[in-house]
């Protein structure tokens, strides 16, 4: 049985909108951006260098979100830092656990709005897999968090905040040392939940700057990977201003019904996106690029289109990853058998290309991949309820 745990704060309290009064978050802000705010809310210019870095040890290398615990500041700083900022993560609405130990965390940020993060554990690695926007406004056909409007962007403190929730619940922060990347239990973040994250792509990469940082979350670039559906325009800057792996969701091997299942390939088609894979920043064979491929049966998944994909990145060095359709309700698709699938990957193989399936984790929880709409929708009716007891209570 998965196990769940919802923390309901009480409803007649809680603020569904952001009060204009709420005082600025030190989580998310690069070191110049910590000191302009510290200089403006009225600290004295004299060591701020220091500070900032201390700053940002005990925020991203102890995980101290009171600032009262921050022992090597003066008292009269940390009364300084308590008055005029915040120290706030996402909030956790709901937390579960599949069988297979991936955790599913549903987190209320300001206004009110939520979004998902799922931590993916395997033998060699643990993955966080985090979320760029509330929503998508993009629309590809087999996503369900495509069927939901774009809300807004997230924030990079609410970006990096996704990965200082998992690292609480996780319980790791004693042994984040700087050289203790590879024994962590979250080693590697995947920007693979809701939204676009090239839609957000100044956000994304202020937050992935403070997580590569070895004064930060001190997360190899080579463990970060960003997967667009294809902004053309934004994956060369992605790569010099990030410079983390990318993966591309592909998904169909003809512009005819590469439009259909992700409506961007109108603006930028298959040509235009792999040139701009092949102009990608320290592209190497030991930095590769993923092609992520959905496999929908009857559309995207004949013999034909597996020679068609090998050819059309041959060339590019890269991976290629086939995910079974993830179904969620009223989908227009269905996932393609497996024999299928395994010929699929067999030509793909035959091509050179290692092609793992994704096996789909966490599917007692609806945590994998393009499912991370419905089960905000289920929580939000279950608190619906709660509230409306509440509220007859
Ligand atoms: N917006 C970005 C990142 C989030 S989606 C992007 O599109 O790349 C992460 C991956 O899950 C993408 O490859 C996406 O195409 C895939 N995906 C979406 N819905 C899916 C579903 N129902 N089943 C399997 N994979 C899905
Ligand atoms: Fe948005 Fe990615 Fe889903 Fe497409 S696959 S709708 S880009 S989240």
């Amino acid at each position: 049985m998965a196990e769940q745990t919802a923390i309901v704060p009480d409803s007649r309290t809680m603020p569904r909108i952001a009060p204009k009064t709420l005082k600025p978050n030190l989580i998310g802000l690069s070191r110049d951006q910590l000191r302009d705010a510290l200089l403006a809310a009225g600290a004295p210019d004299k060591q701020m260098k220091m500070r900032v870095s201390q700053l940002w040890g005990w925020l991203y290398q102890k995980g101290v979100s009171d600032a009262d615990l921050m022992t090597n500041l003066s008292k009269d700083f940390r009364v300084f830092l308590a008055e005029n900022f915040r120290i706030a993560r996402p909030e956790i609405v709901t937390r579960q656990v599949s069988v297979d130990g991936t955790r599913k965390y549903l987190l209320r940020i300001d206004g009110g709005h939520e979004v998902e993060a799922v931590y993916i554990p395997e033998e060699d690695r643990g993955t966080l897999c985090i979320s760029s926007q509330v929503g998508c406004t993009l629309t590809c056909t087999f996503c369900h968090t495509g069927t939901q409007k774009l809300v807004r962007n997230l924030t990079a403190g609410e970006i990096v905040g996704q990965i200082l929730v998992c690292r609480d619940d996780l319980g790791e922060w004693e042994s984040a040392g700087k050289d203790a990347a590879d024994k962590r239990l979250l080693s590697n973040i995947v920007l693979m939940g809701m939204g676009e994250p090239l839609y957000n792509t100044d956000n994304v990469r202020d937050a992935m700057k403070i997580a590569m940082d070895n004064e930060g979350l001190s997360l190899s670039r080579r463990r970060i990977t960003l997967s667009t559906s294809g902004v053309v325009p934004e994956i060369i800057r992605a790569g010099e201003e990030i410079g983390c792996m990318l993966a591309i969701s592909f998904h169909a091997t003809t512009d005819e019904v590469r439009d259909k299942l992700v409506p961007i390939n109108k603006k930028w088609n298959i040509e235009k996106l792999l040139e701009a894979c092949r102009n990608y920043p320290k592209l190497s064979n030991s930095e590769r690029i993923t092609f992520e491929y959905v496999m929908l049966k009857d559309v995207n998944d004949t013999d034909a289109d597996a020679r068609r994909l090998v050819k059309l990145i041959s060339g590019i060095p890269a991976k290629i990853n086939l995910i079974p359709f993830n179904p969620w309700p009223d989908a227009p698709y269905e996932r393609s058998d497996w024999d299928r699938i395994e010929e699929f990957a067999e030509i793909v193989n035959r091509a050179g290309y290692a092609s793992p399936v994704r096996t789909p984790r966490g599917q007692d929880i609806m945590a994998a991949c393009g499912q991370l709409k419905s089960a905000t929708e289920r929580a939000k009716k279950s608190r619906a309820q709660i509230e409306a007891e509440a509220g007859a209570a």
